[in-house]
This record gives structure tokens, sequence and C-alpha cells, in this order.
């Protein structure tokens, strides 16, 4: 069935998405965003305030059922009984992988997308990052510098507000910050002693978080209730539903559209352009189509991959816009888990307030002034400090007086290095479609290829040794190093598959996240990127759509798409 035509078809309403949306309809152009999930209603949806015995399951969760419907969902840490249902039904939207190969694939399927769920750490890549392929003569070499999304990490900063403390460092480059959050006393007796004894190496910040600390943008600042992952009524956390769709909708030119499960896309082999998108409808199964004059996929990593594969022509066999062979290919994900966990002496008198919902970092040491002999690249901690005992008090066993004393006594503070380390680009993860299984709106679906190389266990076998040796500075004791064996896709920060790059004969996309292909085609959510970092990635998924916008609308005028 066909329908009218738009200026702009956004495909997704996540976090890429909904800045697509805002800057697109904000720029003057009729958008129509496709989003395959459900409306979110933030006044009966969002759940962080609602106290564990109004959940039916006292916050255990339906066991039964989580295992027989997200079974892959549920191995996610921010999944619970509250917000599971932001996460997707892996029964309706399965995948394959090789037997030996897992890779867990978390994804969110709403308005809003992963945006509602997502941990809110936000930092930019240096040149460090963008120099790295070409002077290891790895994959390919990026098609942009960092002083060209410079300027848009600022813009998207500014618009969404991220909290934190500027440290001048230049593999971790400061942004626009708001206020930082507090650190606590165990942190800073960790902070300082990496500062005295790691001084022009090391250095522990506090997390750098898209989360308000001071009103903004008519957005009220955090009141430390703490679970974030299940929504936030005072709008306090970035989301596309906070922030970006709201900007988008005040246009008056703005549709979104749920239960829109984008297909494939129509290419017109006369014009060699994409005119438009077929779409199932979510509720009905009807087969629609929706025509535009430019198309901004951004339906995630993988799933906006999977759309370009799934729409392939006889220009395009492999894959519309595959003409490089590249689509599908050089999957990332970042690697995580390596660390240690310490008592940290002192402050016994002292308890936390709240739940700050945000933690620490240590930004990226290796390879940075030096270079490491075992590895390339590098990663940064996460973690932070706590009081043992005092929130996992249930934990404890007893009875009587004496287990009432003990269970409102906190323990020990204890403080946790958590790292995240880069993943390089690899030809042999990728992806591509299993034409023997469809979802449940009889797309196919996609198989996923991806193990972790060398030098991601060698980062990974290096965290636990630089977090004890840290936790030794600071004089803590019962120092427990830890790796974790976290299968690929975890992290949640999949990425490539899609790749910038200047040549098209090796890469998808240009400097624009334009198809070398297709013009008027743009892929700006993590599938475009031609390397990982070692630092969460959407903060600049989100510049590089603003970016991209710009650029769409500049060349529409020009009379160029
Ligand atoms: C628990 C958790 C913690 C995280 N923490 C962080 C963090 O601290 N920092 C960080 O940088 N990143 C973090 N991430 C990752 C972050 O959420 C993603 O990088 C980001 O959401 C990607 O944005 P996106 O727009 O590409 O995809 P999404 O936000 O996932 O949005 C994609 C949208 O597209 C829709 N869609 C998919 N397929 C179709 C289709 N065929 N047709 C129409 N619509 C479709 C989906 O329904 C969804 O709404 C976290 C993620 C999770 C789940
Ligand atoms: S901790 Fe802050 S950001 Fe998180 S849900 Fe509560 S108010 Fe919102």
């Amino acid at each position: 069935m066909a329908s009218q035509t738009y200026d702009a078809i956004v495909i997704g309403s996540g976090i890429t998405g909904g800045w697509a949306a805002k800057e697109l309809s904000e720029k003057g152009l009729r958008t129509l965003v496709l989003e395959a999930g459900r409306p979110i209603n933030p006044d009966t949806d969002y759940v962080e305030h609602v106290p564990v015995w109004e959940k039916r399951f006292r916050g255990m969760g339906d066991r039964w059922r989580e295992t027989e419907t997200q079974a892959v969902q549920q191995k996610c840490s921010a999944f619970d009984e509250w917000c599971g249902k932001f996460f997707v039904n892996d029964k309706e939207n399965p995948y394959t992988t090789d037997p030996d190969k897992p890779f867990l694939w978390i994804r969110g399927r709403q308005v809003g997308g992963r945006s509602i769920m997502w941990g809110r750490q936000s930092y930019r890549w240096s040149d460090l990052d963008f120099e790295a392929n070409q002077s290891e003569g790895i994959a390919t070499d990026w098609p942009i510098r960092y002083k060209d999304i410079a300027p848009w990490y600022e813009y998207v900063e500014d618009f969404i507000g991220v909290s934190g403390q500027p440290e001048g460092l230049p593999q971790l480059p400061d942004g626009k910050f708001l206020p930082p959050m507090e650190m606590m006393c165990a942190e800073l007796a960790v902070k300082d002693a990496i500062a005295t004894q790691f001084a022009g190496e090391r250095l522990m910040t506090i997390g750098r978080a898209a989360i308000l600390t001071r009103p903004h943008r008519g957005r009220a600042p955090c009141h430390y209730c703490g679970p974030c992952q299940r929504g936030c009524i005072t709008r306090s956390y970035f989301s596309s539903l906070n922030s970006t769709l709201p900007a988008a909708r005040a246009t008056g030119k703005v549709t979104v559209r749920p239960y829109s499960v984008a297909h494939s896309l129509i290419f017109d082999s006369k014009t060699q352009k994409a005119s438009g998108v077929r779409v199932i409808d979510g509720e009905t199964r009807q087969a629609l189509e929706f025509r535009g004059r430019i198309i901004f996929l951004c339906a995630s990593t993988l799933e906006s991959t999977r759309i370009l594969l799934n729409s392939a022509t006889p220009e395009f066999p492999n894959g519309l816009a595959n003409s490089s062979g590249e689509l599908g290919h050089n999957l990332m994900d970042h690697t995580m888990g390596g660390g240690a966990t310490g008592h940290i002496p002192g402050n016994e008198d002292r308890i936390t307030l709240g739940h700050r919902p945000n933690g620490i970092y240590v930004p990226r040491f290796r390879n940075v002034k030096t270079k490491d002999a075992r590895f390339v690249r590098g990663y940064g901690y996460q973690g932070g400090g706590w009081r043992q005992n005092w929130e996992h008090g249930a934990d404890l066993a007893g009875f009587g007086a004496d287990f009432k004393r003990r269970l409102s006594r906190p323990g020990p503070w204890m403080f946790t290095f958590y790292g995240f380390g880069e993943c390089l680009p690899n030809h042999n993860n990728y992806i591509e479609l299993d034409q023997a299984r469809v979802d449940a709106w009889g797309i196919p679906i996609l198989k996923i290829h991806c193990a972790w190389g060398d030098n991601e266990r060698l980062l990974l076998k290096d965290m636990p040794a630089a977090a004890a040796e840290m936790l030794a500075a600071a004089g803590a004791h019962d120092i427990e190093p830890f790796i974790e064996d976290n299968a690929p896709g975890l992290t949640i920060h999949e990425m490539g598959t899609a790749r910038m790059g200047r040549d098209p004969k090796t890469s998808v996309l240009n400097e624009h996240n334009q198809a070398h292909d297709v013009k008027n085609l743009f892929v700006t959510d993590g599938s475009c990127m031609a390397s990982s970092a070692c630092v969460n990635p959407s903060l600049t998924y989100m510049a590089l759509t603003a970016r991209a916008c710009d650029h769409a609308v500049g060349s529409m005028k020009r009379g160029e798409l």
C-alpha cells in the first residue's frame, strides 16, 4: 500500500534516530520517523520509583517467562523485573550464531530505543582513536579527525547536558560540562593515591554522564534515586524520549509512527537513489511503503545493516550500497570485565546518601605516552566505591537482635575497578542474512559471526593487574583481581558493519555518513564506525548524526540530493 512522500525518513527513534528527527525537522524538513516498537508513555511506563514490594515477583523477576522469551536479554546487568519490558522479546526477534561463537545481542524495541535503559556514560574520542587504524596499518583509516567532530560534540553536549570534570587530557578531550558529581570518601582516597603514585601516567576522574546536575533546558536535575534504566520521570538523564523527540515534535514537522518495522529500502535504479522504505505494520502485519527524499538509517548497529542486506537489488546483489563488499563486516564490541576489588581502610564513620547514578572513570593510559610491547590500543576503567553489607545486608545469615544490629551496620569501604577495552576491526567478524529463518514479521534474520581476537584477550588480561596495582597504591587490603569471560555483544557497544572511509572500494559510507553508492542514504548509528576506541560510543554516534544531518540538508539546499 503506497503512502505519502516525506522530505526525510528516519528509521529508528533511539539515541541516533531521535537526533536525526530533531535536526532534520528543525532544519525545516517534513520528517517521518519509522519505529518498529510500541509508543512509550512516561507517566505509565516509567517505573523508577515503584518500590520492590509492589512488584509481583518482589524484584526477583518472572523467571519462567524471562527464560522463555528473554533468554538473551536477561543476561544484561541492567535487566530486572521493572525494566525487562524495555528489552526485546528474543523469541520474536531471533538471530543465529556459530555454535562456538556466542554473541549476546541486547536490544530495545520501542519509541526511545535503548536510550531509556542506557548507562549514560558519555566520552569524546580523540585523535589517538581516529588516527590509530592508519598509524598501525589496521583495517582502513577514518575519513575524519577530531577537529571535524569536535564542534558537533560540543553541540550535542550543550543540548543533552553532560556532567563531568575537565582534566585536560589529550586522549580524553574535555567537553562542555555541567558541574561534576561528587566522589565518595573512598573514591577520593583512591584518586589521591593514583595522582601521587602514577603521576603523569594515570588519573581518576568522576564519570562523565548525560545526567543533569543542575536545571538544564527545561529538565530538572537528578535527585539520585538510582535505577535510571527503569525511566526518569524528571527527565534528568538524556534519552530521546526526554529530549530530542520532544524537540522534534515541537517543530510541528515530525510524524513518529510506532509499530513500523522497516523491512527494506526501495531503490530507484534510474536515479540511483533510495526512494522509500518498505514497512510491515507491527500490529496488523500489513505491508506498507513510505517515500522520502533522503533516508536516515538509525535502527542501531546490526539492525541498520540488516535492513541494507535485506534491500539487495540487481545492481547490489549482496546488499544495498555494498559495492565494496564490506557491508556486514568488521563487527566490534568492547571487551569488558577485567578488574579488581579491595577494602579501602578508614572513613568508617561515613556513609553514602542517596544513589549516585554514576561511577568513576580512569581514562586509557596504555599506549598513550609510551608504546606497550604486548598489545596495541588500550582500555579504561569504570567503577567506584561502596560500603559492604549496607545494600546487600539481606545476604547475611542469622536472626534476633544481634542479626538486626549487624544488618544495619555497614561493612568496610570497598572499591572496584572494571575495565572496558578497545576491540580491533576484523573482517572475519561479520553478519549475514540467515535466509532459513525469519522474525515475527516475516523478515530474514541475521547470522552473527564474532569472536574476540588476541589483542582483546591481552587487554583483558592486563586489566586486573593494573587495577590491583592502583588499589595497592591506595592502601587497600584483601585485593581480589578478577577476569570475566563475557561473550561479544554483552558490553552493548556493538559497532561497525557499514564503516566510514575515504575509498568507496573499501568502505560503505563517506566522511559524512553518506553511502558512497546511494547518495541520499545516510547511516549514522554505530554501524558507521571504522574502529571502536575504548570509551562508551553513543556520544560519538550522536555527534556524527547531527553532523550528517547538517551535511544532508546543506546538500539538499544546494540541489545535490
Ligand atoms: C543497559 C545499557 C547500558 C548502556 N550504557 C551505555 C553507556 O553508558 N554509554 C554509551 O555510550 N552507550 C551505552 N549503551 C549503548 C547505547 O544504548 C547504544 O549505543 C545506543 O542506544 C545506540 O543508539 P541507536 O540509535 O543506534 O540504537 P537504539 O537506541 O537501540 O535505537 C534503535 C531504534 O531502532 C528501532 N528499530 C530497530 N530495527 C528497526 C526496524 N527494522 N524498523 C524500524 N525501527 C527499528 C528500535 O526499535 C529502536 O527504537 C548502553 C546500552 C544498554 C542497553
Ligand atoms: S537517579 Fe537521577 S537520572 Fe536516574 S532516574 Fe533518578 S533522577 Fe533520573
